[in-house]
This record gives structure tokens, C-alpha cells and sequence, in this order.
């Protein structure tokens, strides 16, 4: 053997909950694993947009959604606040599709 393995303790941070990015239900993660996905009912999505200046990278965010309707509710927010930015995309839809989307009407 080339080398000598010793235990080492490795601090760093781990997602322990989810937060809805609307209604502020959490999600409590009971395993901290790298590999850990959100229940089938949540939905993990981003934003932002690539118009030009420096700001176009500070716009990337991750949101998360508790349900099909606070996902509809962050859309709205979304693209209420990011309009003026013509490449604005959420969850990779360009705006004005996400747009339409919020504006359907179920029975
Ligand atoms: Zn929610």
C-alpha cells in the first residue's frame, strides 16, 4: 500500500428543509443525502434572465413549490417583478408563455 488513510470530519453545508416559495410550507428532509429529491407533489424550478448587464446573473433564482397551485402563484409573482426583461424565462418558459399559463381557467 502507497499511501495511509486517517478519518477526517468534513463540514459543509446540507439542505435540511424546503421552504414553498408562496406559502411558506416546509418540507423536513430526515436523511441529509446529496442525492435527496423533493416529494412528487413539490416542484423545484428556476428564474431569471440573460438580458445584458451584470445583473442578468444575480437574476438566477431557485424557487420551490409545495403545489400545481402555489407554482402558479410564484409564475404570477415572477413575472410581475422580471416583465421589463425581455428574456426573462421561469422554470424554462419564456414569460409570455408562463403568462398564458397563469391566465388559464379550470372548471
Ligand atoms: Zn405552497
Amino acid at each position: 500500500m502507497s499511501y495511509k488513510t486517517k478519518k477526517i470530519t468534513v463540514v459543509r453545508d446540507a439542505v435540511y428543509q424546503y421552504v414553498c416559495d408562496h406559502c411558506g410550507d416546509t418540507h423536513n428532509i430526515q436523511e441529509v443525502d446529496q442525492y435527496y429529491r423533493l416529494p412528487k407533489s413539490w416542484h423545484e424550478f428556476s428564474s431569471g434572465h440573460s438580458d445584458w448587464g451584470n445583473d442578468s446573473i444575480e437574476s438566477h433564482e431557485q424557487h420551490h413549490a409545495c403545489s400545481a397551485k402555489c407554482y402558479v402563484e410564484i409564475l404570477k409573482k415572477q413575472i410581475k417583478e422580471n416583465k421589463r426583461y425581455g428574456s426573462f424565462k421561469i422554470d424554462d418558459l419564456n414569460h409570455e408563455f408562463a403568462k398564458g399559463l397563469t391566465q388559464l381557467k379550470f372548471d
